[in-house]
């Protein structure tokens, strides 16, 4: 990878990739896409964009790998307080929340289950890909449980009998009632996020930031 062209980090597929894709290039950029790649060049500008899990992507901008990363800020916090608890770096810039990727992490319990608060949460289990956050979101409230790690289908975790609540993702709520659970309490509102690493930059690469930055901070307003 030629290192003088601005590394861009944004979501392979998922929901946050046609947003993403189609912000940078409503900016100008000509991306050559091809499904199978990694490294997508952009025809008319020394940029790069990397294609890859939102997972990695806070992790590559904080470990200076790629310049700039589109991520959910949800993926953004819960990445950072766990590189912090093992003493990795978290370094970042937030260049520019953007209009997309709107979603809650919230709790849910079954739906039958007589809801008193997250003190009736004490000693339980809750199945969740976002441990550190709702650490963080109970331990404030003094609330100890049980974490059940998934990364995919929390969802049926308390009809499986693995856990007793869940602390999931939701936009609609339509998988919640589909698996006979309530959202009880919004733990944590995210969008997505343009962050920058903390290394610094060449005139060239800053020379870029400079010209997309305008134009992205021009195209959300239009759209607001
Ligand atoms: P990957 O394969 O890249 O790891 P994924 O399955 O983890 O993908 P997606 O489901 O594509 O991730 O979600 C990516 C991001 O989109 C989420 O982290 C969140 O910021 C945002 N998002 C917006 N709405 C929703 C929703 N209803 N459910 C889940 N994520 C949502
Ligand atoms: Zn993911």
């Amino acid at each position: 990878m030629d290192s003088k062209r601005l590394r861009i980090a944004m979501q392979k597929s998922g929901r946050l990739s046609q947003d993403s894709q189609a912000l940078l290039k409503s900016c100008g950029l000509k991306i050559n896409l091809r499904e199978d790649r990694l490294i997508a060049h952009v025809e008319n500008m020394p940029i790069d964009i990397l294609r890859v899990r939102d997972d990695d992507i806070p992790g590559l901008v904080m470990d200076g790998v790629v310049d700039l990363g589109v991520v959910g800020e949800n993926v953004l916090e819960e990445t950072m307080l766990e590189r912090a608890r093992l003493e990795m770096p978290v370094d970042y810039k937030v260049l520019q929340r953007l209009d997309y990727g709107g979603c809650r992490l919230s709790l849910a319990v079954p739906q039958e289950q007589v809801w008193e608060g997250v003190a009736s949460l004490n000693g339980k289990r809750i199945a969740t890909t976002y441990p550190n956050l709702l650490t963080r979101y109970l331990a404030e409230q003094g609330v100890k449980f049980k974490p059940v790690l998934l990364t995919g289908s929390v969802e049926v975790a308390p009809r499986a009998g693995l856990a007793d609540g869940i602390c999931d993702l939701v936009s609609s709520g339509a998988t919640l009632e589909a698996n006979g659970l309530k959202e009880v309490e919004i733990i944590y509102q995210s969008k997505a996020v343009l962050i920058q690493s903390c290394n610094a930059l060449d005139a060239n690469k800053q020379q870029i930031i400079d010209t997309l930055m305008p134009r992205l901070q021009g195209m959300l307003q239009a759209r607001e």
